[in-house]
């Protein structure tokens, strides 16, 4: 399949002396049409379907393993993805694979078994911070943050969906960041950017691109990564990406950020076969990643990670009004029978909710909260009627629950009903509360009334399409 894709001649000559650009091969891969399809699987649910990632193949045509990732594969071709109950069920992101190598920064970098508390600071909608929540220990804590209110709400959909329960969504300005100086061991900084490393994908954007777009973006770039800074603590870790190849928005924030800053740049170890390019920025030598369609299976992306050397250590100083408040011995009891026993949280109020977060991130949670806009805490466990829990869709997707949660399971058509929160007929259930699951994976809840059933799938993420492959 051809396409007439032009690339903007000025962008081209631009590119001309990076290393690892060959004009012909790359106008070629555009010019190709070729469109690289790849996921990424949420080890978490993974381990919960009985054949474990076999069972993906049932609906995904995988084709290979994505070489720089654990969890990423390539697929032989896309699939109709909102037509396939798994992928409402967080079992796993549609993701561009070069972005994956987020994962090699975090595991070359960092010890990941340590407890660590990580930003990702241009979250939306959600690819990495799913990614990297994979990555860390489930005493570390992600703090997902995208200042656009519209986008924040696909990234907590995306999140409540993967299911973790260490994971804060936030929707504030980067600036409100420095009211917690020194507060994370981990940045992302994954910046908007020009774009041109989706052209292949997206070739309606490249009437957007221009040179002042990019010098746009790359002082945009330089003020985010400002305003974020503080929040590091000294000795953390910054990872810098963008989906420009533009040496504006790559190697000069590079430079920028090393002049800028107290930064040690950190190298990457590639194997030769990634087709991956190591650049050296002009002024500081600092290192970067970059990716080109023409040499590797995967979009063009752009990484640089960097080890703070100034700063301090964080302090904790405790709200005298706190925003959080424990939940009361009343509302604990009736919450508890639907946990695991072992699920290690402490419970809270936030407005009418009950939410639940890890027991080890008690501090941590109240910090951001007492400083931040919270969107989504941990697991929303639901609401209270009385002493009876209303459970909420986040509990059903977390890895919480009691195992002894009522579960009917249902065949692909009927789970596709469900999700478009149309009427399921289910004969023989007991009344009350239950989980929908499809291949043991949960998909929601239903409240089974002796004459019918309600279907609790949150209304505005229902499947609007029609049809059902
Ligand atoms: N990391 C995301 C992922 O992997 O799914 C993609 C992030 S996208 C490249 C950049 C994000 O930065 C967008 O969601 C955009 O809304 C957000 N953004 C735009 N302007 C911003 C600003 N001034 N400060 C912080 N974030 C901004």
């Amino acid at each position: 399949m051809g396409s007439d894709m032009e690339l903007p001649v000025a962008l081209l000559q631009s590119l001309e002396g990076v290393p690892g650009f060959h004009r012909e091969t790359f106008e070629a891969v555009h010019r190709s049409g070729e469109q690289v399809t790849s996921v990424r699987v949420n080890p978490a649910k993974a381990a919960l379907l009985a054949a474990g990632i076999e069972s993906y193949t049932i609906s995904l045509p995988i084709s290979g393993k994505i070489p720089w990732t654990e969890n990423g594969y390539y697929l032989k071709e896309r699939p109709f993805f909102t037509f396939d109950p798994l992928l409402h069920a967080g079992a796993y992101y549609v993701q561009e694979a070069s972005s994956m190598f987020v994962e090699q920064a975090m595991r070359q970098t960092l010890d990941l078994n340590q407890k660590l508390r990580v930003l990702d600071g241009c979250a939306a909608p959600g690819g990495k911070s799913t990614h990297l929540q994979s990555l860390i220990s489930s005493d570390s804590l992600l703090v997902s943050n995208e200042v656009i209110k519209t986008r924040a709400s696909i990234l907590e959909e995306n999140l409540v969906k993967w299911g973790g329960t260490n994971v804060i969504v936030t929707n504030n300005d980067p600036s409100d960041f420095t009211s917690l100086p020194n507060f994370f061991d981990v940045m992302l900084i994954d910046a908007p950017c020009s774009g041109s490393g989706l052209f292949r994908r997206e070739p309606e954007a490249i009437a957007e691109w221009s040179p002042h777009a990019v010098q746009l973006c790359s002082q945009r770039q330089q003020r985010i990564l400002a305003d974020y800074y503080p929040a590091l603590a000294e000795g953390g870790t910054l990872i810098y990406s963008t989906c420009s190849y533009s040496r504006e928005e790559d190697e000069q924030i590079i430079d920028w950020l090393m002049q800028t800053f107290d930064l040690e740049s950190l190298p990457l170890q590639l194997e030769d076969d990634w087709g991956i390019v190591e650049v050296q920025s002009p002024g500081s030598k600092g290192y970067g990643y970059r990716f080109f369609p023409d040499q590797l299976r995967g979009e063009g992306f752009f990484l640089a990670a960097f080890r703070k050397k100034d700063g301090d250590a964080f302090h904790y100083r405790t709200s005298r009004k706190p925003k959080l408040q424990k939940a009361s011995k009343t509302e604990t009891a009736a919450v508890m029978p639907w946990l695991r026993e072992d699920a290690g949280v402490h419970l809270w109020k936030q407005q009418e909710q009950i939410l639940a977060f890890p027991a080890l991130l008690e501090q941590e949670l109240q910090v951001v909260a007492d400083n931040l806009y919270l969107r989504h805490a941990g697991i929303t466990v639901g609401k209270l009627a009385g002493t009876q829990l209303v459970p909420d869709h986040s509990l059903a997707m977390s890895t919480l629950l009691a195992p002894a949660t009522v579960a009917v399971s249902l065949k692909k058509e009927d789970a596709l009903q469900y999700l478009r929160k149309e009427q399921v007929i289910l004969t023989d259930a007991p009344t009350g509360w239950a989980l929908v699951k499809y291949e043991d994976l949960p998909l929601g809840w239903v409240k089974i009334l002796p004459n019918r059933v309600n279907n609790y799938y949150p209304s505005n993420w229902r499947i609007l399409k029609s049809g059902s492959n």
